[in-house]
């Protein structure tokens, strides 16, 4: 740890024992935080519990010159080997769901996606059942656009609100201006952060709803590689093929450097057999892009995001 990073330690700490909503971890395994359980130790691993707490992490980094990663759940990004250095913070305990009389859901950007959805179903509202099964969190579902069987973020959102960490200063982003494509958002090309995520769902009768959600998780678990660790699939949709179809076409299929394994399952999938270092995943996903290319003549771009 630097001397920069232990400082801010010491600040962070007083303020948490004078009664700040903050948890403060040193030297803590991003293995321990990330889908894939892999990663190294981030300096520190923060998690304020509320806007205040957030706003003085930030301002706090800031002045000791500590450079800090914003996480969700941690279900689509793959920590370096050799950790972070600097602060991870982490908006899991930032998670309130507050369901309007109008439609409107609301929630905190560190809300789980499959809570949103559970809330809106209890509610009897319908559109987000698509989301059901998504591993992330609210936050990571608008930056990333998050979809699935058909539906996507972009399709339910009315708005979100946002904290500029250069100003401290809070924002509103209407749909049209979060620029959304494919996996993409003007969030992922900025360093604001997602606050809360307003979405804008519709009157259903709660039965269908629920069959839906449930329907969706069965796919899931039979589609999917569930049962080991994960980030989800680790490449884009390239227009007009199905990358699980290439890799596997291409005898991929169970194919393994060091712990890290292109998944049985499900071909698009690299799974955590165990032991998976991120120069493991590195060297399986440099090997599948250059057969996926030989064979194809595709260029595959990766999805899961690699945090040094
Ligand atoms: C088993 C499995 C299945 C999956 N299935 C799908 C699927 O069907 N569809 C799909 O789209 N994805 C899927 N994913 C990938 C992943 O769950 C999504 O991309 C999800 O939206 C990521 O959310 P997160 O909170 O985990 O984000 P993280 O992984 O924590 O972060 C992702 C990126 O968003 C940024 N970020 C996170 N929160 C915020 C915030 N509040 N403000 C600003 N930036 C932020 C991070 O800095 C990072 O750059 C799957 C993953 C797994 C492991």
């Amino acid at each position: 740890m630097t001397d920069t990073v232990r400082a801010l330690a010491g600040d962070l700490n007083a303020y948490a024992a004078e009664g700040g909503c903050l948890t403060v971890l040193v030297d803590e395994p991003m293995s321990r935080h990330t889908s894939f359980h892999i990663g190294g130790p981030a300096g520190l691993y923060l998690v304020p519990g509320c806007r205040d707490a957030l706003v003085r992490v930030l301002t706090a980094a800031r002045e000791r010159g500590v450079r800090t990663y914003l996480l969700g759940n941690g279900t689509n990004v793959l920590f370096d080997d050799a950790g972070y250095d600097g602060a991870v913070v982490s908006l899991t305990g930032m998670d309130h769901i507050a369901v309007g009389e109008d439609g409107l859901v609301t929630a905190e950007a560190g809300a789980s996606l499959s809570s949103v959805c559970k809330a809106a179903r209890d509610a009897g509202l319908t559109g987000l059942e698509f989301a059901f099964g998504i591993p992330g969190s609210a936050g990571g579902a608008v930056v990333m656009n998050a979809g699935a069987y058909g539906g996507e973020t972009a399709q339910v959102l009315e708005a979100s609100e946002y904290l500029d960490p250069r100003t401290m200063e809070a924002g509103r982003l209407s749909l049209e201006e979060h620029s959304y494509g494919y996996r993409d958002s003007v969030y992922r090309h900025t360093d604001r952060i997602v606050l809360s995520a307003s979405f804008r769902l519709k009157p259903g009768s709660r039965e269908d709803i629920a069959a839906a959600m449930s329907d969706y998780a069965s796919r899931r678990v039979s589609k999917q590689p569930l049962e080991y660790p994960s980030a989800g699939s680790v490449f884009k949709r390239p227009a007009g093929r199905f990358v699980g179809q290439m890799v596997e076409e291409s005898g991929l299929k169970g194919y393994r450097i060091g712990g890290a394994e292109v998944s049985e399952k499900h071909a698009g999938f690299i799974v955590n057999r165990g032991g998976a270092t991120c120069r493991d995943v590195l060297a399986l996903v440099e090997h599948i892009r250059e057969t996926v290319r030989k064979n194809y003549g595709v260029e595959l771009e990766c999805e899961i995001i690699h945090v040094t």
